[in-house]
């Protein structure tokens, strides 16, 4: 999305699965102004039967698709964490509580994340409170997933929690909100992330609306994009219907992009250098040994990076 005569607007998607998306996905979300990406640890559709399966998840999560996103020109961040459908399995939750500080501290890992209630069960609290502890030890900023059922108490009583332990409300970004969520959010001071679904949950269009009637003063926007129906461009799209729809330039950067650097930034592990001067792509490149390239697929080698548009883009 072209702004000024050298203004390329930039986006940070800050909640993508891309374990679970394509190449495809990568040189669409480049092309769309996408710059970086936050890929939160989660479940994978189905419950995993042992810690074995988590340790190598978060393995892939710091290593290998952080060498993936780069072949697209896209600098890939991480959150770790148990996410709260398997800490109902308790033996699993013990083991991996005990891996999470190993990887909490690794390059790239820019919060503890996405914790917090699905059910609301007993289990599902224990673990959200010790890894809130955990990221108050270690400084590191929490992702706060909310639950789909009972959204308004479940996300009231997540940002009670993280008082109760202790962390500081700029701190913590609470994902998946809505209208009914945003104004208490906001209010106690969190940061208040929304994820865009397309057709059903939080559209483009729901997103423009809250943009205008709250602005973007700790307001971001993100794909949630995983194995799921969902969108890679949400971010890019959401930002154009923004704009087409008259909400301020400045409103639109902070929300689709400065605001997640601010927040997750905040781990010392994310900044913008990462970035704006980026290597060139050399798709030559091995991750242990491993290629992105396929048959006779040429490599794309870059002389210098070139500047994206994101004036094609189509939105539903
Ligand atoms: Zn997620």
């Amino acid at each position: 999305m072209r702004l000024g005569d050298d203004d390329t607007m930039k986006f940070i998607d800050a909640h993508a699965h891309m374990i679970s998306r394509t190449t495809d996905d990568y040189e669409a979300m480049a092309a769309s102004g996408v710059v970086a990406v936050i890929e939160p640890a989660f479940w994978l559709g189905q419950p995993r039967t042992n810690v074995g399966s988590y340790l190598d998840y978060l393995s892939t999560l710091v290593g290998f698709e952080r060498f993936r996103a780069s072949q697209f020109g896209i600098r890939h961040y991480c959150t770790v964490g148990l996410n709260s459908k398997e800490a109902n399995n308790e033996e699993l939750a013990e083991a991996v509580m005990d891996l999470i500080p190993r990887f909490a501290l690794k390059e790239g890992v820019v919060a503890i994340g996405e914790i917090g209630y699905d059910e609301q069960t007993p289990l599902e609290d224990k673990y959200f409170r010790l890894q809130l502890d955990l990221a108050r030890e270690l400084d590191l900023p929490v992702m706060i997933h909310t639950p789909h059922r009972d959204k308004k108490r479940g996300t009231t009583r997540s940002m009670d929690v993280c008082i109760e332990h202790g962390l500081e409300p700029g701190k913590v970004i609470i994902d998946h909100n809505n209208e009914e969520t945003v104004r208490e959010v906001l209010d106690r001071g969190f940061w208040a992330a929304f994820s865009i679904y397309p057709c059903t949950k939080m559209g483009n269009a729901r997103m423009v609306e809250i943009l205008r009637h709250y602005g973007a003063d700790r307001i971001i926007v993100d794909s949630a994009c995983d194995w799921g129906i969902s969108e890679p461009l949400a971010v890019a799209k959401t930002a154009k219907l923004a704009l087409q729809s008259g909400v301020p330039e400045e409103h639109v950067r902070l929300a689709c992009y400065r605001n997640a650097l601010e927040a997750y930034g905040q781990s010392g592990q994310m900044s913008e250098e990462d970035w704006l001067n980026p290597p060139p792509i050399d798709q030559r490149t091995l991750y242990e040994g491993n290629s992105i390239l396929r048959g006779g697929r040429p490599p794309v080698v870059e002389a210098r990076r070139s500047a994206r548009s994101a004036d094609d883009l189509v939105i539903e």
